[in-house]
């Protein structure tokens, strides 16, 4: 693959071709393959930076919630509703571990 670089000289070389080669489309074969695997590797580049940032927020919103848990937990208030104070279900728990509401607050 050529590099970003080459496509100067790809398009310096096309005048050097002799008379019935298609100069102008082996020139421009090898400058769109240079810019298209330039832009492959910003996009892949791009991709990496965003699921690295997702993965970042994910952890940071993980962690929230461990210490928010911890929290309840240190406060004996863990399996009681933030917002209305009732007991939250067994079943509701087992399927949101995590939850400070209950089935119908967090409706
Ligand atoms: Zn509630």
């Amino acid at each position: 693959m050529l590099k970003p670089w080459d496509a100067k000289s790809a398009m310096q070389n096309a005048d050097k071709t002799p008379v019935g080669e298609p100069a102008t489309s082996k020139a421009a074969a090898k400058i769109t393959g240079a810019v298209t695997g330039t832009v492959s590797a910003q996009v892949a580049s791009m991709v990496a930076m965003a699921e690295q940032d997702c993965l970042a927020q994910q952890w940071a919103e993980l962690r929230r919630d461990i210490d928010q848990a911890l929290a309840r937990v240190d406060a004996g208030s863990v399996g009681y509703c933030n917002i209305c104070g009732d007991r939250i279900t067994e079943g509701h728990l087992a399927a949101h571990p995590g939850t400070s509401f209950c089935a119908a607050c967090a409706g």
